[in-house]
């Protein structure tokens, strides 16, 4: 009798254990499958972070447009993909319409220039290349860059340059001898002396240097403008 009183009352206490067990363990699958829920989206969106990143548009005629302020790390709603972007265009768009918070992948694949009609830098600006390609592709398809008066895009091999930077004096002092011709052109445009050009021509200043490189031989060129 006494054995099957402690059977009985062993089952009795079991039940309400395997119970509260139960539910226990349906808590913590609950928890744990909420934590993995939430790791995963948070996972998919550094993944497309990690991905709009990699797909982070290149210009071969304007590398460091991020550099140089053009493209900024800053939200915008593009107006022509109308995605939510974490870069935005900041530099000159030639068009009827004024058209701002252009994204850098709408400028990259040519939808934001026919969108709109436009162009990133005036053809009229830019030295002679071989190809009319080259041309579609830095009016259409390359961020421009903002300069005092009209910009202009030099070349070289046939071919446009890669804005390198906006500089002054002593910034280009070490390639003087490269850029001999171009300062030639500047001093006599200008009506300035060695010296005169020194003094003003300043990064930031009233004349202003944009220098560029060659795609293809590496030689350096340089315009300036002023205020
Ligand atoms: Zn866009
Ligand atoms: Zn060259």
């Amino acid at each position: 009798m006494k054995k099957v009183l402690l059977i009985l009352s062993s089952i009795i206490l079991i039940i309400p254990l395997v119970y509260i067990g139960s539910l226990v363990f349906e808590k913590f699958n609950y928890v744990s499958s909420f934590t993995d829920h939430e790791s995963k989206s948070l996972n998919i969106e550094t993944n497309n972070k990690q991905k709009e990143m990699n797909n982070f548009p290149l210009f071969r005629y304007n590398p460091h447009a991020e550099k140089l302020g053009i493209i900024k790390k800053e939200n915008t709603k593009c107006p022509v993909c109308e995605q939510e972007r974490e870069y935005v265009y900041q530099g000159p768009f030639y068009s009827e319409d004024q058209v701002e918070g252009i994204c850098p992948w709408c400028i990259k694949d040519g939808s934001a220039a026919k969108k709109y009609d436009g162009e990133f830098q005036d053809a009229a600006s830019c030295e002679d290349v071989e190809k009319e390609e080259y041309l579609v592709e830095l009016t259409t398809r390359t961020p421009g860059y903002s300069g005092w008066q009209q910009e202009r895009w030099l070349s070289h091999c046939g071919d446009f340059c890669a804005l390198k930077g906006y500089v002054g004096w002593q910034e280009i002092k070490p390639l003087k001898e490269e850029l001999a011709k171009d300062l030639d052109v500047i001093k006599s445009d200008y009506d300035l002396t060695q010296e005169q050009l020194e003094e003003h021509l300043v990064n930031n200043g009233s004349m202003q240097g944009y220098l560029f490189e060659c795609l293809h031989c590496g030689k350096h060129r340089l315009t300036v403008d002023a205020d």
